[in-house]
């Protein structure tokens, strides 16, 4: 299990689903294949596979151990959660929580569980199953989400015309929590630790939020869905067909990677491939990666 030291935290990834998933096609919006095939030697077969067509995406958790405390940033898709039309999140079981205790770390020790966006490869851990009912999976932790996007996608959840795995999303990984008297809704700025901040993220949700991690000298920036694939890089005008802003999303991932490139920040996203994390460099008004090996 791969982990960074950034200033005094310890960041481990802990994975959920590695693989294949969407037919790039069909993701980006933007699609256009003799640019993409421009990049087809550098993506294949780590980020992208040939064969099928289809982007590799990997579903994953950061845990944080700040000299403090210890946080999960974004909540992956959990299991047995009923996800109709959604086959690759329906009624998962996976030993994402038995990875999480390989790592160290009991359910019962998480702090704080921050939701970059409630989509539903985000929130899933957020409770379990017990005895027929969804209970927080972590039974001590404050659950950090945007105020702007918890209300937003509470009001989806009523909608008679919302997919009904969003609809479900909510019901069994969102609002149980809130019940629960666990959640907090943040804006700007918000600090549940010293050295973790949050910042409007918005257009891939309208409350999407990143957080922003500085110890000592070193910086990292865990983007949740600002960008998927690591092509998004170089082509960051392209959006995914799940951004909800489009013209939005686009400032924003322009935004993201340009303040990565000036304070030499770790961008740690939600679904990048191994290594999972990387440094940008600017030219001009282009990007590019510089992968964190480690
Ligand atoms: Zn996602």
């Amino acid at each position: 299990m791969q982990e960074r030291l950034i200033g005094d935290v310890r960041v481990t990834r802990i994975e959920e689903i590695m693989g294949p998933g969407f037919p790039a096609k069909d993701f980006f919006p933007e699609f256009d294949a003799e640019t993409f095939k421009s990049h087809e030697h550098w993506l294949a077969p780590t980020y992208y596979q040939p064969e099928s067509g289809k982007l590799i995406a990997s579903i994953h958790s950061w845990l944080v151990r700040t000299p403090h405390h210890t946080i999960l940033i974004d909540a992956c898709s959990g299991n047995h959660k009923p996800r109709p039309a959604m086959p690759r999140f329906d009624m998962l079981d996976t030993p994402y929580l038995d990875r999480l205790q390989a790592a160290g770390v009991a359910p019962e020790q998480v702090d704080f569980v921050m939701c970059t966006h409630l989509h539903v490869d985000h929130v899933g851990w957020n409770t379990r199953l017990q005895d027929g009912r969804w209970v927080p999976t972590f039974p001590n932790a404050r659950y950090v989400m945007s105020r702007t996007d918890h209300d937003h996608w509470a009001a989806e959840a009523k909608r008679p015309e919302t997919a009904a795995y969003q609809v479900n999303t909510y019901n069994d990984s969102v609002l149980p929590v809130v019940e629960a008297g666990k959640a907090e809704f943040v804006a700007d700025g918000h600090q549940c630790d010293a050295c973790l901040t949050v910042r409007p993220t918005p257009g891939h949700t309208p409350g999407h939020i990143r957080v922003d991690l500085a110890s000592k000298d070193r910086r990292a920036v865990f983007s949740g869905d600002a960008l998927h694939n690591p092509v998004q890089v170089p082509l960051w005008q392209w959006n995914s067909r799940f951004c909800e802003d489009p013209a939005q999303a686009r400032r924003t991932r322009g935004e993201l990677l340009a303040h990565c490139a000036e304070t030499r920040a770790l961008l740690m996203p939600a679904h990048f491939a191994p290594p999972h994390a990387a440094y940008i460099k600017a030219k001009g008004d282009a990007f590019e990666l510089d992968w964190d090996r480690g």
